[in-house]
């Protein structure tokens, strides 16, 4: 089991949206906490739970990992640094500047989600002092009571991309960029996975190059924000770069289409239906469009944008 006491590693259900579909991970070594990801502030009481089930405090939480600044990882950060006193966030350089003043951040996110679901999702968004983050360099390395954990750089997903490196586990925490696997889609505690590709910097090169670059760390495993586990790495791996070329040819397909977002989600629905059933998913088509719909719709939306940057502005 690579989650739970003999790990040191926690799932905590941020209830983001709905059951099951975000997580927030406790990592403990000998009475240090460091937690990855903060999806939205309300998940802050479940990640209080499950430290006081620990028997541990805010004041034993000494970092706040972030893979990426999109909200549903980052959109709690401003209330969990003020909740853990002691705690500094870690995020990619390219986000330090978006948490210390999220407004800009805010203002990108209202433009793909409409602000009264921003609102409702995630009140305003705390600003965060500039001493309490720290830049997440490829390849910097904290220690946790001497636990070494690593941010390596993998962009594809998001240009502000890390993962995070537990050696003592050999387990990657890959937020977004190694696919997305809820457990509603698993089959026989395999794990079906679907590449991510919302907006605004999907790069299907970039990503292909960092899911190879997690296979080449040699993981037992992979810990997915959306949604725990998994151990067949190298298997997941191959089908989601096989889902990439999928996506992308759909995409180029619809470069002239006339709804071009609806046009690409119609066929990536299909798309990923059909490698789910291939995987052995048995899910009604009302339970899959209920479990997937969201993301098709951001895959849709962030291949949109990719061809615009790539063909249109040329
Ligand atoms: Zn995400």
């Amino acid at each position: 089991m690579i989650l739970g006491k003999d790990s040191g590693i926690y799932l905590i259900d941020a209830h983001y949206a709905r059951d099951q579909l975000a997580s927030v991970y406790l990592i403990e070594e000998n009475g240090k906490v460091a937690l990855v990801e903060t999806a939205h502030t309300k998940s802050l009481e479940f990640v209080q739970d499950k430290l006081a089930e620990l028997g541990l405090f805010a004041e034993n939480v000494e970092y706040i990992f972030v893979t990426h600044i999109h909200l549903d990882h980052a959109g709690g950060a401003g209330s969990y640094v003020q909740a853990f006193p002691n705690a500094k966030l870690v995020v990619h350089p390219k986000g330090v500047r978006h948490m210390i003043d999220p407004s800009k951040l805010e203002a990108g996110v209202i433009a793909v989600y409409g602000a009264e679901f921003v609102q409702n999702m995630y009140g305003k968004l705390e600003s965060i002092s500039p001493e309490r983050v720290i830049s997440g360099e490829n390849g910097l390395v904290l220690n946790l009571n001497g636990r070494e954990l690593v941010c390596y750089d993998t962009p594809g997903h998001a240009n502000h991309h890390n993962v995070i490196w537990d050696i003592k586990t050999k387990s990657v925490f890959t937020g977004d960029v190694f696919g997305i696997g809820y457990p509603e889609l698993n089959v026989n505690g395999e794990v079906f996975a679907f590449p991510s590709t919302s907006p605004v910097n999907f790069d299907p090169i970039k990503m292909n190059q960092s899911i190879d670059f997690v296979v080449s760390l040699n993981p037992l495993a992979v810990i997915l924000t959306h949604f725990g586990a998994v151990l067949d790495v190298p298997r997941m791996a191959l089908d989601l770069k096989r889902m990439v070329e999928k996506y992308t040819a759909i995409a180029q397909k619809n470069l002239a289409s006339y709804d071009r977002v609806m046009a690409i989600k119609t066929e990536l629905v299909s798309c990923v239906k059909q490698e789910a059933y291939d995987f052995g998913v048995r899910l009604s088509d009302t339970k899959f469009t209920e479990i997937t719909d969201i993301d098709m719709q951001l895959n849709a939306q962030g291949l949109d944008v990719w061809l615009t940057i790539n063909y249109n502005s040329k």
